[in-house]
């Protein structure tokens, strides 16, 4: 039995009411999941 190994294929982007990116990707077998990512607006306090 060979692992199968998940191959992320990008399947767009989505934007959540608070403000984060969704990545959301699939795999030809049938799952798919969501990655996250926090997008800071403005610049960060180093100033
Ligand atoms: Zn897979």
């Amino acid at each position: 039995m060979s692992v199968h190994v998940h191959v992320r294929l990008n399947d767009g982007y989505a934007v959540t009411e608070d403000g984060h990116l969704l990545e959301l990707s699939s795999c030809h077998c049938g799952a798919s999941w969501e990655t996250s990512y926090r997008v800071d607006e403005g610049e960060p306090e180093s100033i």
